[in-house]
């Protein structure tokens, strides 16, 4: 009886995630899922903000009061302050969270790469249990989280922003069964022009700073570098940039409680993960938005809401990885015998696990496509180093007084963190990029490498 008025209930709330209206019709006791996880697996929501930077998070510190509905979720969940991207672009990052796989061994590492096809997805695995699956992303840029990456294995329906949410519901037949869906929101992009609102400044550095985004050619200077140098003499300029970033924020935090008003009450019987793809440098090393290996782009956002958990903050370093054997435990699935992510029910339960470091991933083919060249970023706590893959440089960094700098190196994380490398790299064939994908994407402010702390 309790089943059946279950499955109604998530059929209910899956029409409702579909057309955003009515999902609070139908309710189940709070927890009524997590009590009897042996016969009813949990939906789950897993929403992914990008380009979100801690520091600006109420929930992490931030005072501009930008993130009210992530900040009220975080209050009633299990948050993690030292959360880590994989890599430092959207698709990068969405390709580990989905596979728990590091870049390297996913097979997405870069813009003209894709999921391997012998790499199993969460949700392939989690089809086979019954659930049906349904992602959908509010842009389709380059280096986002698109279908033709490979990301559209295992979904049921994958949506890329031309379909509109009445185009879904409309194509789209109700399950009867647990569901799994993603959304990414993509409110949050340099140059912080969030619905096309603000393509003008009134403040003349940072104008100076769009027109020359704008009209840059390849070979032309950095136009981040130079508004960065601004930012040292002319304070009113940095605060017009911040000014933008939380109008986007909190844009972004006005679409993630679209969804969680959709959940309403039944938020309680969801399990829901927030989760950044990767932060962003607000002028920090001459940088602004993400694409180089820095601290301040790898260290993420994150908060799973567990019914029947009761909220706390957890210190242990993890990353994205890390959800998919996570969220497969949940669901009493069973994970691939490779992977990377480590369980952290564990750590949701309130119990010890060991220190891992974290490992994020800036790497490239080689000419001849025979091997990965770049750099691998290993994190923990607040400490930070980012080695070449032949181990000739590494760039230590230190969080303190608020702001990552330049530190001693730490012997010790990068071998921990090289330890923890320990499964097979693909041999990662694919494509190399056009001219015009390099020119676009260089355009766009990516391919940077590791810049100086
Ligand atoms: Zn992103």
């Amino acid at each position: 009886m309790v089943r059946a008025q279950t499955r109604r209930h998530r059929r209910t709330l899956w029409s409702a995630l579909l057309t955003g209206v009515g999902g609070a019709s139908l309710a189940v006791a709070a927890g009524a899922w997590w009590q009897h996880t042996g016969e009813s697996p949990p939906n789950i929501l897993i929403v992914t903000m990008c380009s979100w930077r801690l520091e600006r998070i109420g929930a992490y510190g931030g005072t501009s009061g930008s993130t009210p509905r992530f900040d009220a979720l975080a209050a009633k969940s299990i948050v993690f302050d030292h959360a880590w991207s994989n890599g430092v672009y959207t698709s990068v990052a969405h390709a580990a969270l989905l596979t728990g796989r590091y870049p390297e061994g996913n097979g997405l590492i870069d813009a003209t790469s894709t999921i391997d096809r012998s790499v199993p997805t969460l949700p392939e695995i989690l089809k086979l249990y019954g659930y049906h699956t349904l992602a959908w992303t509010t842009a389709n840029a380059p280096l986002s989280f698109r279908a033709q990456d490979g990301f559209e294995r295992g979904f049921d329906r994958f949506d890329q922003p031309e379909t509109s949410a009445q185009g879904r519901v409309a194509r789209f037949a109700p399950p009867e069964s647990p569901w799994l869906a993603v959304a990414h929101v993509k409110d949050t992009h340099v140059p912080y022009d969030v619905d096309g609102q603000s393509a003008n400044d009134p403040n003349p550095v940072i104008q100076e700073w769009l027109t020359r985004t704008r009209r840059r050619l390849p070979g032309d200077p950095d136009p981040d570098a130079w508004v960065a140098e601004q930012f040292a003499t002319d304070p009113e300029a940095k605060t017009a940039l911040l000014r933008r970033y939380d109008a986007d924020l909190h844009s972004g935090d006005a679409r993630l409680g679209e969804l969680l008003d959709t959940l309403g009450d039944q938020l309680e019987d969801t399990v829901v993960i927030v989760v950044g793809d990767h932060g962003d440098a607000l002028g920090e090393h001459g940088r602004i938005g993400h694409g180089a290996l820095e601290p301040e782009v790898a260290h993420v956002a994150m908060i799973i809401h567990l019914p029947g958990e009761s909220p706390r903050r957890v210190t242990d370093d993890v990353s994205l990885v890390d959800l998919m054997p996570t969220l497969l435990d949940l669901a009493n699935a069973t994970p691939p015998a490779v992977r990377d992510g480590r369980d952290l029910m564990p750590l949701l339960r309130g119990q010890p696990v060991a220190a891992v470091p974290a490992v994020v991933q800036f790497l490239r083919r080689a000419p001849q496509h025979t091997a990965l060249i770049g750099w691998d970023g290993f994190a923990q706590g607040d400490r930070w180093e980012a080695c070449d893959r032949e181990g000739h440089l590494c760039r230590a960094w230190a969080f303190s007084a608020g702001a990552w700098s330049s530190a001693a190196p730490d012997a010790a994380l990068v071998a921990e963190g090289r330890a923890s490398l320990k499964n097979t790299a693909l041999s990662v064939e694919g494509r190399a990029a056009t001219e015009a994908e390099r020119n676009a994407i260089r355009t766009a402010g990516y391919w940077q490498a590791v810049p100086e702390p």
